[in-house]
């Protein structure tokens, strides 16, 4: 096994972090000077050079960083290392367009793995568990983003990725699963398809779901723990921050976790974007001080939540992040993918035959996510042949699922049929409920 460097630095006082952080970040400032748009943007502060960084108190001159800001320098204008040396690359989903992607060199991939290590040894797992990754693997960071610290901690991991109900719970009962990562979504769906299935919750040896890619209540972990009888942790994690183990919950379940040694983390005011007090909401700002590919430094999240004060019983001293609240942007999380309605107005509105007016409406049906495109047609579509008509909503169905890696469902009106607002058009009705 990979030697690593000592557990202690998850119990370092504040002064020992924070002396890591500076010295991690002047290494991560170095990198991306190599980079004409951080080069631009760092010497725009006086920061020509890392030593030009005194204290970590300096990173709050440097402008934040936006998803925009990854799309405008999309493919490689923010990679900082050789083209050979990268090994492997990520994208975020539910962008417009251009994919936002992350490098990641060799060592970039060894941090990582080891903050998913230490991400699973935290909520209590060890080489005794049989772990099965429900999440998708592929450019969505949720499979491979745990997998390597899954193996490197020793357990028998099985990389089943999502989807495909009836070989998960085969998988689940045949190797006695003991732990699941999943998105609290399909944890419902897996249950709901056990009984159809004729799977008992006897015939499996399941322990533990780590839960996480899209916000969920503390109502519905503890209804997957409940119907399971397990317990459920919270995992938090995004692309542009290498992916899950960014932020996780320890076996106190108060809150997550999040490693500081690897993210500087900020919390500022969704307004006024300055700094709020330990305690209060906003916006989640965060810069990755381990990966050296792509350095992103100040990076708006979007998500907002607050930081919970007060120390954790295990000991642990990386500060703690409450529950993901919401999003400061019209991102919507539908089964786990993020999606964006301007990716869904674009798709429509190429299609000639579009009306003026359409509507995304999400619901839950049983306990997956469902989206319906609901778009006003001309009068003349609706009265062709009806194969003209399915062909069209075929055509459409397939163009968004293109676009979105979402199938949804499509529904023609007549024009006029829709509701039109006085004020602001409201585009998306969200019934899924408060999830907060
Ligand atoms: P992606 O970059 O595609 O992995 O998406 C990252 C986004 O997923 C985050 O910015 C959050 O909005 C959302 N997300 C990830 N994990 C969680 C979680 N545990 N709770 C709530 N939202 C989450
Ligand atoms: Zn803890």
């Amino acid at each position: 096994m990979r030697v690593y460097s000592p557990q202690d630095i998850e119990f370092l006082d504040r002064q020992a972090l924070e002396a890591i952080q500076l010295l991690r970040l002047k290494k991560v400032i170095a990198v991306a000077l190599d980079t004409p748009f951080y080069k631009e943007r760092l010497s725009g502060v006086g920061i020509e050079h890392p030593k030009d960084l005194k204290s970590l108190d300096d990173l709050n001159k440097i402008p934040f960083t936006t998803k925009d800001d990854l799309r405008d320098t999309y493919p490689y204008g923010l990679l900082s290392v050789n083209k050979k040396e990268v090994v492997r690359m990520h994208a975020s989903s539910g962008t417009t367009g251009k994919p936002t992607v992350i490098f990641y060199d060799r060592d970039d991939l060894n941090r990582w793995t080891h903050l998913a290590l230490r991400s699973l040894r935290a909520c209590g797992c060890g080489p005794i568990d049989v772990f099965q990754n429900m999440m998708t693997y592929g450019l969505f960071t949720g499979g491979l983003g745990l997998h390597y610290g899954a193996e490197d901690l020793g357990m028998f991991v099985i990389p089943s990725s999502g989807g495909n109900t009836q070989r998960q719970l085969l998988l689940m009962k045949d190797f006695g699963t003991t732990v699941v990562h999943a998105t609290p979504s399909y944890m419902l769906h897996l249950y709901a398809q056990m009984d159809n299935m004729g799977v008992k919750l006897s015939d499996l040896n399941l322990h533990k779901a780590l839960i996480g890619a899209e916000p969920h209540s503390e109502d519905l972990r503890r209804k997957i723990e409940t119907l399971f009888g397990i317990d459920a942790y919270n995992s938090y994690g995004l692309s542009e921050m290498n992916g899950p183990s960014v932020a996780f919950e320890c076996v106190e379940k108060s809150g997550m976790h999040l490693w500081e040694d690897a993210y500087r983390l900020e919390i500022v005011d969704r307004h006024s974007l300055e700094a709020v007090e330990d305690g209060v909401v906003g916006e989640l700002v965060l810069t990755n001080l381990i990966r050296h590919a792509s350095p992103i430094l100040r990076y708006r999240t979007k998500d907002l939540t607050r930081i919970l004060t007060g120390t954790c019983a295990c000991g642990r001293t990386s500060r703690r992040i409450d529950r993901i609240m919401g999003r400061t942007d019209d991102m919507l999380i539908i089964n786990g993918v993020n999606v964006f309605p301007s990716q869904i107005e674009e798709v429509v509105m190429k299609i000639p035959e579009a009306g003026n007016n359409y509507r995304i409406v999400v619901r839950k049906k049983g306990t997956l996510d469902v989206l319906i495109v609901e778009l006003e047609v001309g009068p003349d579509i609706l009265s062709d042949d009806t194969r003209d008509l399915y062909a069209l909503k075929g055509r459409l169905v397939e163009a968004l699922k293109a676009s979105i890696s979402i199938k949804p469902i499509v529904e023609f009106h007549e024009p006029g049929q829709l509701p039109v607002q006085e004020g602001k058009a409201i585009r998306v009705v969200d019934e899924r409920g408060n999830l907060y």
